[in-house]
């Protein structure tokens, strides 16, 4: 009987959707990002999220990366790189593709991601500075990861998580000065990094201001177009 060939296996499936979300402090991009990786069943890596568990639970990564997220401060290349890749190579990252939430943040990342799996997508979420300072002051956060606002994003119980029930409360980092800081490292050093998506054709750019739905309906409009585009 003749032997049918079977077709190679590939080590590495095909990831469909890789994404990345830019957007100034408080543009909402960690919740766009959130919504987004549940809806095409993609790992939502946030970097911010990542180093405030670590810290947390006090570990090595923690100790180190603590000092900057307190001065507002990128933590070094070497470690968020080290990081991001160890997470690309594992779980539903591999298998399904992810949502990168806070990285790349500069053109050394950019770097390391182009080399490690270049996206498929880039997202900026738009919003003026004045905008999202006003967001941040209000930002409430709970220790499993979702973010509320006192205003646009309350949640149903006063200062409680809807999810899981416990307490809220305000990052350090979300003080007035480091709010600043941040936003002018974004504008330094993240916001150069969009040319570059726009010269490669990935570049998506959606209106943040409107509600947190209306958002994601754009998002999602713009992200179907883009795939209909061959
Ligand atoms: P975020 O929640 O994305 O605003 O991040 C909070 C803080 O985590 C930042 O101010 C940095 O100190 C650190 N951080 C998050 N992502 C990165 C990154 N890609 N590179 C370096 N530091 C980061």
């Amino acid at each position: 009987m003749r032997r049918v060939r079977q077709p190679k296996k590939s080590s590495r499936p095909p990831l469909r959707l890789r994404m990345v979300v830019l957007g100034v402090q408080g543009s909402g991009k960690g919740t766009q990002a959130e919504l987004v990786a549940r809806r095409f069943g993609l790992a939502h890596i946030s970097t911010g999220e990542i180093f405030r568990r670590e810290i947390s639970r006090r570990t090595a990564l923690g100790r180190r990366a603590e000092r900057y997220l307190m001065a507002g401060k990128l933590v070094p290349d070497a470690v968020t790189n080290a990081i991001v890749g160890k997470h690309l190579r594992f779980g539903r990252a591999r298998t399904h593709g992810f949502v990168l939430d806070g990285y790349p943040r500069n053109r050394a990342q950019l770097t390391a991601l182009e080399r490690a799996t270049p996206v498929t997508h880039a997202i900026q979420i738009l919003l003026p500075d004045r905008v999202a300072v006003q967001r941040i002051s209000g930002r409430l956060n709970c220790a499993c990861g979702l973010s509320y606002h006192v205003q646009y994003h309350p949640p149903r119980r006063r200062g409680i998580c809807d999810r899981c029930g416990r307490k809220l409360f305000v990052r350090d980092d979300d003080q007035p000065a480091t709010i600043r800081k941040r936003i002018r490292i974004y504008h330094r050093q993240t916001a150069p990094l969009l040319a570059y998506y726009r010269k490669r054709g990935v570049l998506l750019q959606v209106d943040g201001r409107p509600a947190i739905a209306a958002v994601f309906r754009r998002v999602l409009t713009q992200l179907r177009r883009s795939m209909a585009t061959p």
